[in-house]
């Protein structure tokens, strides 16, 4: 297949995990991907090892001024923009009651506010190209999380704020959809947990499937809805968990 010849996606958190896994697949599909994450080295790495023209570029998403500054450098190096796919985020567990304002803003600041910056951004390009927007909800955004409320609470923002810019800009052409990743194994899901977290088993309820999945999972249903093949699709929301929260 190749839905995305001639066309531009840029991809946040493209250095690791699922932002990895999609620039990879976009590309093979044909795409020029413009790879963005926090950390310069892990973007080139995956840009490098893709190929087909893409780029890589250095962006703090949670910062309004670099939002924005990716996007046009999007747009100026490869030409213009027809899929933003912002997988940037962070995942901290902490108990509730422990939660200083600090680290719910600094998390809220990347998960929410970094999707809001990319959005706002990328908006007038894809009203040019067409183009569409996905962005990384969780099952935790959907059922709630022990030790992650400030991770679940960013979720369930960013599906409402997905699905309003979906309803807003149907008119344009635009369509904005949402993955509700569960239990993808990537660098986030296997950093260290709390030394009195309950198991894993009771963090995460157990998938219907065979156990966990690598990233390559959720990078094929982004690249559906991202195509032409998910045209009718707007302000969905995307489980790809194994059925875990069925
Ligand atoms: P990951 O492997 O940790 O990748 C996340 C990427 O985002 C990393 O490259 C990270 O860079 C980058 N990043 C962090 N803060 C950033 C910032 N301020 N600006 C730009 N880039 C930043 O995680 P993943 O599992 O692929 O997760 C991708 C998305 O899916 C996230 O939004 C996550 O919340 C969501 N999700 C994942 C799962 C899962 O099971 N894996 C489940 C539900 C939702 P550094 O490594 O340099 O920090």
């Amino acid at each position: 297949m190749q839905r995305f010849e001639n066309r531009v996606a840029l991809v946040t958190g493209a250095g690791s995990g699922i932002g990895q896994a999609t620039a990879r697949r976009l590309a093979e599909e044909g795409a020029a991907v413009f790879c963005a994450d926090l950390d310069l080295d892990a973007a080139r790495a995956t840009a490098d090892s893709i190929g087909g023209g893409s780029v890589a570029h250095a962006c703090d998403v949670s910062d309004e001024a670099q939002a924005e500054a990716c996007v046009q450098a999007c747009v100026d190096q490869l030409g213009s923009l027809y899929a933003l796919v912002h997988m940037a985020g962070i995942l901290r567990f902490e108990r509730f009651h422990d939660t200083s304002a600090a680290s719910w803003s600094q998390l809220m600041g990347i998960n929410l506010n970094g999707t809001f910056f990319m959005n706002r951004a990328a908006i007038p390009h894809l009203k040019e190209s067409g183009g569409s927007i996905v962005n990384a909800s969780s099952t935790a955004g959907l059922a709630g999380l022990h030790w992650g409320a400030a991770y679940a609470a960013s979720k369930g923002a960013v599906l409402a704020l997905t699905r309003s810019i979906a309803v807003e800009y149907a008119k344009d052409g635009i369509r904005a959809n949402c993955v509700c990743p569960g239990d993808i194994q990537t660098p986030m899901t296997r950093a260290p947990a709390m030394p009195d977290m309950p198991g894993r088993e009771q963090l995460i309820r157990i998938s219907s499937l065979d156990g966990p999945k690598g990233p390559e999972v959720v990078a094929g249903v982004i690249a559906m809805l991202a195509s032409e093949d998910g045209r009718h699709i707007n302000g969905e929301d995307i489980r790809v968990d194994g059925g875990t929260l069925s």
